[in-house]
């Protein structure tokens, strides 16, 4: 049927890093299968649809949040216009829609943005005709995703035949009538998590199960391997626009040999570029995959004959994929080499869509049956538990299954680019001019089935490689970077109000940052009366990885830091049994103990609160005893407490930079 005769509707996203955009695109391509037609707009480009006046009737929409509860960087003005207390009630009386919305509950404010945007167009008079998802990166956005977008088509097709007269408000359901729980609790009517498998092997009640699987991604492109006439481009992809290539010129091992974790400083010269920063920013590294990966990757899928071949890509002809194009991130004549290097992010943890692409790939029953079973939804709990809490990537994948023998092109669709990694600046320029310090653990992956060697992260096992002559030798290499600005991660810039910083491990980089910029704000203005400044520190023990021990005794001593608390999680001084009879075990004990100073200085003082560091449990144990410590020194319940603090976030006086 032509598309202009097929029932239309259309999907709007709003996407930062592309997880939106992608679902969206999925639900476009899917809409053809289905004998539906969907145009597909981004919500930067939303005042072109015209939603006051828009012909269609039902919108999907796809929109993640980022940061602390932001709107994704398409999405903000879309986001202000809607916002406006002067539009008409019944705005957007004649729509209805669907909303899907993505987020993390690791982070503050969890969908905050999709959830404003759905409110807002109930306020403006909209009508959902399904009801809406709340998808959790935390705990993997399938578990709200697939049931979500399972019961999505019959609700589409329910509201265009209705168009005329719109359906009122109904719950999504399953095949059996149950109403699915779209919300990021989990699990829907799957069934019970099948735990005693292996990657490879599945137990016989889910093998005689009928699988839900998902549909094949329709393939969208060709690739063409061509013998390379000129020499290959080893170097990274830097455009003088964004990378900046930059020696290194000193690297420090900040913990003790037998600390649990290792930490490195490094120093970067930046004096040659026009690389300005401020304590708060962070930098973005790029590194290579690691050639032995990219060598057994090569191997696996029988190409290393052509690494020096050149790639040709281009769209097939017979695609039924709407959304398809050539991804733009692949620099035009690169090597199949320079492709695995520099490109592809070769280590991601394989999507559902691209096990369901590799079921093909394998001429093995046993290898197809397991792979259908991990991206069906009754494997759900395996997936989650063999792929996706293991960090298992593509090769560990091709490991497991040795008659898995993917197209190149295959890996082209579904590996994302590879990309930059965050770390915090632990330096202030007007301490160290030209200079930018970075520090970081050296990530370690255990072995676990599926991999049967322990290997490092790839950008700070890269670094460590790259630094560990400098350490002995003093040598120095270079680094690939740009300076990400965090505008809304700074000092106040009142100097006489107090703050509070709470960093327990390599959450304490930023702090560096502060406190050396502190000191020499000191320094220029000796007439000004400087306010209180509080560091709580955590770590596992004292002589072992007490990060920046001296530099923060210095600030101590010298009066730019009034107050600092460490915390050693794992020291047990002799006659004691364990930790907790000794002292503070974490950071938020050692807040417990100040609650009262604390309290005081954020709520009566108008003090500032930056917590940085990790997000799944820290962050959010932070959080729970600040409110405990509101509700206890002000005499107020929970609720109320939680109020305040949420006030504080609004003013952007209690900052978090937490990572996951
Ligand atoms: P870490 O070494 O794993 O832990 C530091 C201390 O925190 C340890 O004493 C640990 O105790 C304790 N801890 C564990 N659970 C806790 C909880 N629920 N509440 C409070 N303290 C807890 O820390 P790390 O590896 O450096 O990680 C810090 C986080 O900061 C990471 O997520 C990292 O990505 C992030 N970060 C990194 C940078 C950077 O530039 N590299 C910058 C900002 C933030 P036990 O282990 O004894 O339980």
């Amino acid at each position: 049927m032509p598309c202009e005769l097929k029932p239309r509707f259309l999907v709007l996203y709003g996407s930062q890093k592309g997880q939106a955009q992608s679902i969206a695109e999925g639900i476009a391509d899917e809409a053809e299968e289905r004998g539906l037609f969907a145009d597909i707009c981004c919500l930067s480009e939303g005042h072109k649809v015209k939603l006051s006046k828009t012909k269609y009737s039902p919108v999907v929409f796809v929109v993640s949040t980022t940061g602390d509860g932001d709107p994704p960087d398409t999405a903000q003005k879309f986001v202000k216009r809607i916002k406006k207390k002067t539009l008409p009630r019944d705005l957007y009386a004649h729509l209805c829609y669907a909303f899907l919305a993505l987020g993390d509950t690791n982070y503050a404010d969890f969908c905050k943005c999709g959830k404003t945007i759905d409110s807002r167009l109930l306020d403006l008079g909209a009508k959902h005709f399904y009801a809406t998802g709340h998808a959790d990166d935390g705990v993997g956005l399938e578990l709200v995703l697939d049931p979500w977008l399972e019961g999505l088509w019959e609700a589409i097709r329910g509201a265009l035949s209705k168009m005329a007269a719109p359906q009122p408000e109904r719950d999504a359901t399953d095949n059996t009538g149950t109403a699915l729980k779209l919300d990021s609790s989990g699990q829907t009517g799957a069934p019970p998590a099948v735990v005693e498998a292996s990657l490879t092997r599945s137990l016989p009640p889910l093998s005689e199960l009928a699988l839900n699987i998902p549909a094949l991604p329709p393939p969208y492109l060709d690739v063409m391997l061509q013998e390379a006439t000129i020499e290959e481009e080893t170097n990274a992809p830097v455009s003088k626009e964004t990378l900046h290539e930059v020696p290194i010129s000193r690297a420090v091992q900040l913990t003790r040999d037998d600390s649990v974790k290792t930490a490195l400083l490094i120093e970067i010269d930046i004096s040659s570029h026009p690389m300005a920063y401020q304590p708060g920013d962070s930098l973005d590294v790029l590194c290579p995959n690691r050639a032995s990966e990219v060598g057994e990757l090569l191997r696996r899928l029988g190409l290393e004959d052509q690494k020096s071949n050149r790639i040709q890509l281009s769209l097939r002809k017979e695609t039924k994929k709407k959304t398809a194009q050539i991804p733009s991130y692949i620099p035009e004549n690169s090597t199949l080499h320079y492709l695995l290097t520099w490109s592809l992010e070769i280590r991601t943890v394989p999507k559902k869509a691209f096990l369901r692409s590799l079921v093909e790939c394998t001429g093995d029953s046993g290898e197809k049956r397991r792979l259908q079973e991990l991206c069906s939804k009754q494997g759900s709990a395996d997936y989650n538990l063999y792929v996706r809490d293991h960090n298992l990537g593509l090769l560990d994948l091709l490991t497991a299954f040795p008659a898995c023998q993917p197209p190149l092109s295959l890996l082209i669709e579904h590996l994302p680019k590879l990309q930059p990694r965050p770390y915090s600046a632990a330096s202030s320029s007007l301490r160290h001019p030209g200079r930018l310090h970075f520090v970081f653990n050296i990530i370690e992956f255990p072995a676990c089935a599926g991999r049967p060697v322990g290997r490092r992260g790839l950008c700070t096992g890269w670094l460590s490689d790259l630094v560990d002559p400098i350490l002995v030798l003093a040598t120095a290499d270079h680094v690939h970077v740009c300076v990400r600005q965090n505008c809304s991660f700074r000092l106040p810039s009142d100097l006489s109000k107090p703050f509070i910083m709470i960093g327990p491990g390599t959450g304490v980089a930023p702090f560096i940052g502060f406190l050396q910029q502190r000191e020499k704000e000191r320094e220029e203005n000796p007439e000004v009366e400087f306010s209180e400044t509080w560091l709580f520190f955590g770590c596992r023990h004292r002589d072992r990885d007490f990060l920046f021990r001296e530099e923060l005794q210095g600030f101590v001593a010298n009066g730019t830091l009034t107050h600092l608390k460490v915390s050693f999680s794992r020291d047990t001084p002799e006659g004691t049994e364990t930790q907790t009879e000794t002292g503070p075990r974490y950071v938020q004990h050692n807040l417990l103990s100040h609650a009262k100073d604390i309290v005081n200085l954020l709520l009566k003082e108008n003090g500032y609160l930056y917590v940085c560091g990790d997000a799944k449990n820290m962050a959010k144990d932070v959080n729970d005893t600040l409110i405990e410590m509101v509700s206890a020194e002000l005499q107020l319940d929970k609720l109320d407490a939680m109020k305040r603090l949420a006030g504080l976030r609004e003013e952007k006086r209690y900052l978090q930079d937490i990572w996951s």
